[in-house]
């Protein structure tokens, strides 16, 4: 007797070709059932339901870049402004068609409308901690540009806020969003230049005092740091992005011209070093009085390196694969589209209040670190453990 006739009839006996027999067409011994989506879907959001917007500042960085990157968003759509200039939130609102227009004394009512789901604080950062808090209490979520705050007791305020009402706090860290940098991590994770042996990551400009919004950030009360702050955080942040890992002990110095009467208040420049438990190091600097504007990050690893100039730019970003082969460029999506994939993620976090790619924590993170590299700087460079 051939096996199959047996199996056959032994399950026929059995009654589990039952269904068979009958004709029905369901697969042997299957039934239908749900199973979670396996996999990242961009699901559209149903008509109308894209996540609600209020822009908390309408200056430089929001009208030339934050702004335009709700245009093209899948989950995003800007519903009110929030500004101390009534002229701007008209002819904003008119391009962009939001007509909710609230000013810094009447923030708060912000709680009473449900045209409301996220806030995006991007006023200097001395007002970051504030207007990121009442939002909070006012039950939105928020995402704030970065750096966070001016102090990491700020940081810790706003996440307990944030913990309280329920809601997400995300910082703006565009460059884990930029196609190029996310490309760039893609690379190092599969092992194409091998291990990581150091980091050197550089960001400066020159600052301009007579410029508004370069003026506030020669303020410690507005800017909360100097150059560091503003633009060595970007060399910072995507290193430790790229490693994948903290920081345990790092040194620094201040390295502006101390004569220099634009750095009375904050650092001008700050040449850093940290260093990783498994002995890599990332050597960074940043300076507010370089020329012509420099954004750098070099890799180096056993079988190669990546160098990336400029690496954190809003639409020129570029790859440079050194070694392991000839060197050659790699390309990557569009950089334009940090701003609407950063909207879009933000917006699917609040939707499930789930944490943001780059939450609070992270930000807080950042400013412990800058705090430690002022710590080791103020006391001639003396390393500090973390
Ligand atoms: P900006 O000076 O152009 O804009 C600041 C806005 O805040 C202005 O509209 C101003 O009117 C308003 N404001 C309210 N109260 C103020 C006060 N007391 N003093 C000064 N301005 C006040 O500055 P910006 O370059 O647009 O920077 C705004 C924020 O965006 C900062 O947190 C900055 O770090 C961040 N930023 C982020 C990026 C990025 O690539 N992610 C780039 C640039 C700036």
């Amino acid at each position: 007797m051939p096996d199959t006739d047996f199996t056959r009839r032994s399950l026929l006996a059995a009654g589990a070709l039952a269904p068979l027999a009958l004709g029905a067409t369901r697969a042997l011994g299957q039934q239908a059932h749900g199973t979670p989506l396996a996999g990242e879907f961009a699901l559209p959001d149903p008509p109308g339901q894209k996540m609600r917007w209020a822009i908390v500042g309408l200056g430089n960085f929001a009208v030339g870049e934050a702004i335009p990157g709700f245009i093209d968003s899948q989950h995003a759509r800007m519903t009110a402004f929030v500004s101390g200039s009534p002229a701007k939130q008209k002819d904003l609102g008119a391009r962009f068609g939001v007509s909710r227009f609230y000013d810094y004394m009447n923030f708060d009512s912000i709680a009473n409308d449900p045209e409301i789901d996220c806030v995006y604080i991007i006023l200097p950062v001395g007002l970051h901690a504030e207007y990121t808090i009442r939002a909070l209490k006012a039950g939105k979520h928020v995402l704030t540009e970065k750096p966070m705050a001016s102090t990491s007791a700020e940081c810790e305020a706003m996440i307990a806020a944030a913990r309280a009402a329920k809601r997400q706090l995300g910082v703006a860290y565009r460059i884990h969003f930029e196609p190029t940098n996310v490309r760039a991590k893609q690379l190092i994770d599969s092992g194409e230049i091998g291990d990581i042996r150091f980091v050197s990551a550089d960001h400066g400009f020159n600052a301009d005092p007579n410029y508004p919004p370069h003026k506030w950030r020669l303020e410690k009360a507005l800017a909360g740091g100097g150059s560091m702050f503003d633009i060595g955080i970007y060399g910072l942040n995507t290193s430790l992005m790229m490693l994948g890992q903290d920081p345990v002990a790092l040194s620094a110095n201040y390295i502006y011209p101390k004569d220099d009467p634009r750095f009375r208040e904050v650092e001008g420049g700050i040449e850093y070093r940290l260093r990783m438990a498994n002995g890599v190091s990332v050597a960074g600097s940043s300076s507010y009085s370089w020329s012509p504007y420099i954004s750098q990050q070099r890799y180096m690893g056993s079988k190669g390196s990546i160098f990336m100039k400029p690496a954190t730019t809003y639409d020129r970003n570029t790859i440079t694969v050194e070694g392991n082969g000839p060197n050659h460029e790699v390309g990557a999506a569009n950089p334009l589209t940090q701003f609407q994939r950063q909207l879009d993620a933000f917006s699917l976090a609040a939707r499930a209040n789930t944490p943001h790619k780059t939450p609070g924590e992270m930000g807080l993170r950042d400013i412990r670190l800058i705090e430690a590299m002022y710590k080791s700087a103020d006391n001639g460079g003396e390393v500090v453990k973390l």
